[in-house]
């Protein structure tokens, strides 16, 4: 199941800075999110907006509904999402955003769901909190408080990620048992050849090279790979066991 961007808009309760609403803007854009509400803004000077949203977040910001307050605002959302960079100052328990979108995955199929963010300098209140399903922090070193639009930015880009298709990934086919089998009798030949392991007890030698090889999760490409080197091994020291005037390097 992808998230479904189209139930997803950006709420920004109270912002102080234009700037800052054109960089959401912007940032919304460019992960797909087009719905932008702002409550009780205390500029909305549009040049200042714009010049941050640059022209192609421009449809965001014309398209942007004004509020006047928050409750008004969410009124048709079933879903709120409060984010706030304070850990531990409210009762409920918070989030990472990852495991947000998790969860916001199923309920974006049929419900509409705003991301609520804060002032820039005193972020959201208790109160504001109290229409939030769930809070969100992201994760930080110390110093915990984002640039509001970062803030967003992060939040857009995992919602983003989870609404690609996952099918599309390309999945490159893993090698098969047989195909591992054969590639290290190959492997252990070549090595015990050039006495990086101990011929009398390979299978002993063979553990930790298996156990790193494994871990990998070998495509069948790479097995094929991996045998080529091992016959040009064994091709290479036999040639160099002939008299031979000279070594010469395959292919010369
Ligand atoms: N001192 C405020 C910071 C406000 S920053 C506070 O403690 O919340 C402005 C807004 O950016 C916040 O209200 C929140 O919506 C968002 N934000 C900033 N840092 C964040 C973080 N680490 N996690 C989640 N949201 C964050």
């Amino acid at each position: 199941m992808k998230a479904n961007l189209e139930n997803i808009a950006i709420v920004l309760n109270k912002p102080s800075f234009p700037e800052n609403i054109g960089a959401v803007a912007r940032a919304a854009k460019n992960m797909g999110i087009r719905e932008l509400l702002v409550v009780d803004p205390y500029n909305c000077d549009l040049t200042r907006i714009y010049r941050m949203a640059t022209h192609w977040a421009e449809d965001v910001v014309l398209n942007m509904e004004v509020h006047a307050n928050l409750r008004e605002a969410l009124a048709s959302f079933q879903f709120i999402v409060g984010t706030t960079a304070r850990r531990g100052s409210h009762r409920q328990t918070m989030i990472d955003p990852r495991r947000l979108v998790e969860q916001l995955i199923p309920i974006s199929q049929k419900n509409r769901i705003a991301l609520v963010f804060g002032k820039e300098d005193r972020g959201l209140t208790n109160e504001d909190l109290r229409y939030c399903h769930a809070l969100v922090t992201i994760p930080t070193a110390e110093f915990s408080s984002l640039n509001l639009a970062q803030a967003v930015m992060v939040l857009a880009y995992e919602l983003f990620v989870a609404s690609t298709d996952p099918s599309g990934v390309f999945v490159p086919r893993l090698a098969k048992s047989e195909e591992l089998e054969a590639m290290y009798d190959e492997l252990t030949k070549a090595l015990a050849l050039i006495n990086f392991i101990n011929p009398e007890n390979p299978e002993y030698w063979m553990t930790s090279v298996r156990r790193f090889l494994n871990r990998i999760g070998l495509r069948a490409r790479e097995v094929k790979m991996i045998r080529g080197i091992c016959r040009q091994i064994d091709w290479f020291c036999h040639q160099r066991a002939r008299p031979l005037p000279e070594a010469r390097v395959k292919g010369e």
